[in-house]
């Protein structure tokens, strides 16, 4: 049993040092992708709950690693973090989609995605700054998406940042909210303009009575606070509903459209600007 133990431990210990070789290797390749065309923005469409209109995107980044193929967020974007090359690509990802968003016909909102990395960044209000300024994209339309971890990392920073970014006229939603460091001071405590409900608390919304009881705890606490509520991970009918009948202001999810490249969504950003 001694010696099956310490060959568990050599298979173990193996299988991580390709872990990391991977790590490695991936990290490499991420220092070139966006020079080499590699990455892409894609966008998903937010919509009022209410009329089904849409009212902005969200913006995700995609790689396609010329010998991997897709590589996911959820596995390139930490390591981007790690390795700080975050900074460089969410640079990129911001001033792309302040660009794109800039040029479109109805003033939709576009929401970009900030790692804890960049928020804390001492440089990270200047660039957004400079980005609108560059793309005379209005603040005001600029959603900025904090998880709570950035904000546990250092919170004076992250408060002195957050409430600098509002100066600018940016709007601040909190990301991913129910998971992971979710703590309620965060809604009392920084400038937040919206609360978007994770997806897992959305998936059988309508069948489950627990899961149907937190988020009409949450849509509550919103109301409570004034902060819109956007319910991310919509995907059936059922649970649209339930979000209809609860009063949840906004919705995203497969149901009501998938990520795709701009152009899918021309109706929405080249369309008659609505009085
Ligand atoms: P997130 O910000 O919570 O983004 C929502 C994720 O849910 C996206 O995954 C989206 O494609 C997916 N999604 C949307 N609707 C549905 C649905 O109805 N059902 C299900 N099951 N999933 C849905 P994606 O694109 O793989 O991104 C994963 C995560 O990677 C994001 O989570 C975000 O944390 C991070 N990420 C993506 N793009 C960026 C970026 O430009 N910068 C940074 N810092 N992080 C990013
Ligand atoms: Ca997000
Ligand atoms: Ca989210
Ligand atoms: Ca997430």
């Amino acid at each position: 049993a001694k010696s099956e133990g310490r060959g568990t431990y050599r298979f173990f210990e193996a299988k991580m040092g390709a872990q990391v070789r991977d790590r490695r290797l991936l990290e490499h390749d991420m220092r070139h992708a966006i020079a080499r065309g590699e990455m892409h923005l894609v966008y998903q469409p937010q919509t009022d709950v209410t009329t089904g209109a849409v009212i902005g995107f969200e913006v995700l980044l995609r790689w396609q690693h010329p010998e991997r193929g897709a590589v996911s967020p959820a596995v390139f974007i930490p390591i981007a973090e790690e390795s700080g090359i975050i900074l460089q690509i969410g640079e990129w990802v911001l001033r792309e989609a302040c660009r794109e968003a800039a040029s479109w016909a109805n003033p939709l909102s576009v929401a970009v995605n900030v790692s804890a990395v960049q928020i804390l960044a001492p440089h990270f209000i200047q660039i957004v700054h400079e980005v609108l300024f560059q793309t005379g994209l209005k603040p005001g339309r600029l959603e900025i998406e904090i998880t709570e971890t950035a904000l546990i990392r250092d919170p004076p920073r992250a408060h002195s940042n957050l409430h600098q970014l509002k100066a600018l006229g940016v709007r601040l939603a909190m990301d991913d909210f129910g998971t992971g460091y979710s703590s309620l001071s965060n809604l009392r405590s920084y400038p937040f303009d919206k609360i978007k409900i994770d997806g897992s608390f959305i998936k059988s919304v309508d069948t489950n009575a627990q899961t149907a009881a937190i988020v009409r705890s949450v849509l509550g606490l919103g109301r409570g606070l004034g902060l819109p509520v956007l319910a991310e991970g919509v995907e059936t009918e059922g649970e649209l509903g339930f979000l209809v009948a609860e009063n949840c202001e906004a919705a995203q999810g497969y149901l009501l459209g998938r990520p795709a490249r701009i152009g899918q969504f021309s109706e929405h950003t080249h369309g008659l600007r609505t009085p």
